[in-house]
């Protein structure tokens, strides 16, 4: 099968096409050779970037062109979820191999700009090249009122831990390829509500479980200068402990709060409270009284 693939300015020119969406403080998008935006005067914005790999997180061969686009950009709005921000505008950059024809590249598009619009960010810019393997860095910009940046090293002995959803989906999903595990695998949801819900909680840190709840929550610990008493994790349905604790890839919202909520879910989102931040060694956990090893993905520890 011969494939089509275009040049450059028609690819730019199809994402145009395709829509690439409006937000209030983007004045200039996609065009020139920067896109412009005007903060509102009491807030502050937010930054992530990430980076989507062939072959470290996804496989061509597993994982649809759709999926692979909208994964991408989930991996960025999560970041923005955990710091309490709204999404502003995001950039794409995209390395493309020759095996990546147009119906590949426009899947990919379609799957990230699906998503883009249901979270109300538009794409402002980005980049293309040609690479062996695909590549692709989504920068992404967020808002929050001026100095209320949720972060990770505010919790404090006496917090309540909460976590969002279940846990161990992504990694149940990874390693049986099929079921509505695979589907959480592949299309996580960034908590974007929730984490502009946290602010008006007065939670006191949050973070994302993007490496896995163990070393999500130590991250926050260690950057709190606290420790974590856990007595149970609501499990993904098929998941095990080992999954929810040490997989990747669930994208939920780890956070602490000063007293505990009285509601066990927001819309259908579950809300569980799996244990108490105290005081001790920074970034010492247990879980049922058995000390709790931070261990998850690490790109540099992990073939
Ligand atoms: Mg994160």
């Amino acid at each position: 099968m011969r494939r089509e693939r275009s040049s450059e300015n028609s690819v730019i020119a199809r994402i145009v096409t395709k829509g690439t969406g409006e937000s209030a403080g983007l004045v200039l998008g996609i065009g020139d050779d920067c896109a412009v935006f005007r903060p509102a005067e009491d807030e502050d914005l937010v930054f992530t970037t990430d980076l989507f790999l062939e072959d470290r997180h996804f496989r061509r061969t597993d994982h649809s062109a759709g999926s692979a686009g909208h994964k991408t950009l989930a991996r960025g709005l999560s970041d923005l979820a955990a710091m309490g921000a709204s999404p502003r505008f995001c950039l794409l950059s995209l390395a493309l191999p020759d095996w990546a024809d147009d119906a590949w590249i426009d899947e990919f598009l379609d799957g990230f700009l699906a998503l883009a619009r249901r979270a109300g960010i538009p794409l402002a810019g980005g980049d293309l090249a040609r690479q062996e393997r695909f590549a692709a860095d989504i920068v992404a910009c967020g808002g929050v009122p001026r100095g209320l940046a949720l972060r990770r090293s505010g919790a404090q002995a006496g917090d309540w831990i909460y976590v969002s959803g279940q846990l161990g989906g992504a990694a149940l999903g990874l390693e049986s390829g099929t079921g509505a595990a695979w589907e959480r695998h592949l299309r996580p949801e960034p908590r974007l509500d929730l984490g502009c819900q946290l602010r008006t909680w007065g939670a006191t840190a949050a973070i994302d479980v993007s490496d896995g709840l163990a070393l999500d929550l130590h991250r926050l610990c260690l950057a709190s200068g606290v420790a974590a008493v856990l007595d149970g994790i609501p499990l993904f349905p098929g998941a095990s402990l080992q999954q929810a604790l040490h997989g990747g890839d669930d994208y939920e919202l780890v956070f602490t709060l000063p007293a505990p909520l009285s509601i066990c879910a927001l819309g259908d989102l579950p809300l569980t409270c799996i244990g108490r931040i105290r005081n001790g060694e920074p970034g010492t956990m247990s879980l049922g009284g058995q000390a709790l090893v931070p261990a998850g993905y690490d790109h540099f520890q992990t073939p």
